[in-house]
């Protein structure tokens, strides 16, 4: 990726020698005439000429200066980075641009996530415990699970926001990368609820969990095939994505109809309509554009939709971790 910036580079130097800078160029006018640079003066300009580079380069652009792939949302109108060499767009996680707290929001929840996973391990020696159904050894793997899908998609988000600005072709793969971690924790978030709930009859576990891994397989596979990733086929990914969702009506509606003793029932379901509700409150921000939409310009930087999407994103997958604390120590104390 490395080598993509500096090749980069190269080209935009090669392309100046021959006497003409394209728009697109790094290089500030003028640099044509450098003359001989094997003279002190030309070490000289050439010194000059690279720090010009550097500080052209971490210039934030308008909306209207990006390249076609960058241009997203057109109520953002400025602070944003274009064609930015791997390393610049690193280091640019310290600094102010329109896509500093979409990188942060998921970073810090996958900092949070990784705390809670520790602290859980830390607390619990219970993986694969030799009995795994019996009150007090209830096995830990599938909370697991759920916290390492929430892990990769908090951490895949934040690294899609952080480097997309580097090329066209990262930028595209970036995005499949970032659709994989949803995907993820849509899936990975099904394994608490339903393997606890349906713990002491393992075909209706099995077959529920395997369907929702064999959906989301499905679903990664289709974003990652160029054929099925073009705009034609946008209301079939929406489509693989809502029925993910939907799945999870089967087994609650199952799950009630044999009487799924918890009595902490009606808090596991406040977490988890929460949940429900922090999803689609965020989802509607993100579709809706709102509040950018309604004046452009005045939240480029902070509080437009996209960061208020994460945070939502980031509570309800706090909420559906409490909820999973709860399936969890319900069946460790009933066990089966
Ligand atoms: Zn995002």
């Amino acid at each position: 990726m490395e080598q993509g910036g500096q090749k980069d580079e190269a080209e935009t130097v090669s392309s100046c020698a021959n006497g003409k800078c394209n728009s697109n160029s790094k290089i500030v006018p003028g640099d044509e005439h450098d003359g001989d640079e094997s003279s002190g003066g030309g070490n000289k300009r050439r010194r000059k000429r690279k720090s010009q580079k550097t500080t052209k380069r971490h210039v934030l652009m308008s909306f209207s200066e990006l390249p076609d792939y960058m241009k997203d949302n057109e109520y953002i109108l400025n602070y944003y980075r274009a064609d930015w060499s791997i390393r610049d767009a690193f280091f640019s996680v310290f600094s102010f641009h329109n896509e500093s707290l979409n990188v942060w929001t998921h970073l810090i929840g996958f900092i949070l996530f990784v705390g809670l996973t520790v602290a859980n391990i830390t607390h619990h020696d219970k993986f694969f415990p030799v009995d795994a159904k019996s009150p007090g050894h209830v096995t830990r793997w599938p909370f697991f699970v759920f916290l390492a899908g929430s892990m990769f998609c908090l951490l895949a988000s934040s690294i899609c926001h952080l480097f997309c600005c580097h090329s066209h072709d990262l930028n595209v793969f970036l995005l499949r990368i970032d659709y994989a971690g949803i995907t993820a924790m849509i899936i990975t978030s099904f394994f608490p609820p339903i393997f606890y709930i349906f713990q002491c009859t393992p075909r209706w576990y099995f077959i529920y969990l395997a369907g929702i891994t064999l959906m989301g397989t499905f679903t990664i596979i289709t974003l990652f095939t160029p054929s099925l990733s073009s705009p034609k086929y946008r209301a079939f990914r929406a489509l693989l994505f809502a029925s993910m969702g939907l799945f999870g009506i089967v087994p609650a509606i199952h799950a009630l109809v044999v009487n799924w003793g918890n009595p902490q029932r009606n808090v596991t379901l406040m977490y988890e309509l929460a949940m429900a509700v922090f999803y689609l409150v965020g989802t509607g921000f993100y579709v809706g554009r709102v509040p950018e939409r309604l004046k452009p310009g005045w939240f480029d930087r902070v509080g437009h939709s996209h960061q208020i999407f994460h945070v939502f994103v980031l509570l309800g997958a706090l909420s559906h971790y409490a909820a999973a604390l709860l399936f969890l120590d319900w069946r460790d104390h009933v066990g089966c």
